[in-house]
């Protein structure tokens, strides 16, 4: 909450008392188990290629639960997606980049990433948590190298965009829930048509 006020971010009181509930019962039912395992949060990973600089921050980092080396941790506020789908694809590469490159930089390569969806997890403490809430996976070198194509494959499809000045639509739009917290939703054709963030009054 702090680093959102650092961006001159605010949120609604009652998404302030939300929040703190959803805080209250993560702390509560995955806490004690997780905290005593962390090594950094909030950590950058970067790595300079010939024409471009890849960087990210890992929410958290940790060791496995069987101490036998790194896992990488991403915290989504947004609605559960369920497995397979496009959004659980992209949450589980973002992770696999981090992977890649905490392992390129360090030596170490996380062998686990998790994806907490806190939205399914009780907002009292002594509440059942759904195991939707938790995505927890075994990062292997086939994956890191899928994960690393697709990144560069990206990349040239930008580098394209920026050149014809053409920039198409995704297929399939992402969720609001995306398009509510997104620093592009002034000048997003498909954040207007939603109704989210404000169309430029400018010709
Ligand atoms: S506001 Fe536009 S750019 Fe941002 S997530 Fe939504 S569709 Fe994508």
């Amino acid at each position: 909450m702090k680093s959102l006020k650092g961006k001159n971010l605010y949120l609604p009181k009652e998404q302030l008392e939300r929040a703190k509930q959803i805080i209250t019962g993560f702390n509560a039912q995955a806490g004690p188990e997780l905290y005593p395992r962390l090594v950094g949060t909030e950590h950058p990973v970067q790595e300079k290629r010939t024409n471009y600089d890849l960087t990210g921050i890992a929410d958290a980092i940790t060791t496995t639960p069987d101490g036998s080396g790194l896992e990488v941790i991403d915290f989504k506020g947004a609605q559960t997606p369920n497995r397979n789908t496009a959004r659980d694809r992209q949450n589980r590469f973002q992770i696999e980049m981090y992977a890649l490159l905490e392992g390129n930089k360090n030596g170490v390569t996380p062998k686990q990433g998790t994806l907490y969806y806190l939205n399914a997890f009780p907002t009292q403490e002594g509440g059942t948590l759904s195991p939707k809430g938790i995505h927890q996976w075994e990062i292997t070198k086939p994956q890191l190298t899928k994960a690393d194509t697709l990144a560069q494959e990206t990349i040239r499809r930008i580098e394209e965009s920026k050149e014809t000045r053409h920039f198409p639509e995704p297929k399939e739009p992402p969720p609001e829930s995306l398009c509510q917290a997104c620093e592009l939703r002034w000048s997003c054709a498909t954040a207007h048509r939603r109704g989210i963030g404000t169309k430029g009054s400018y010709p």
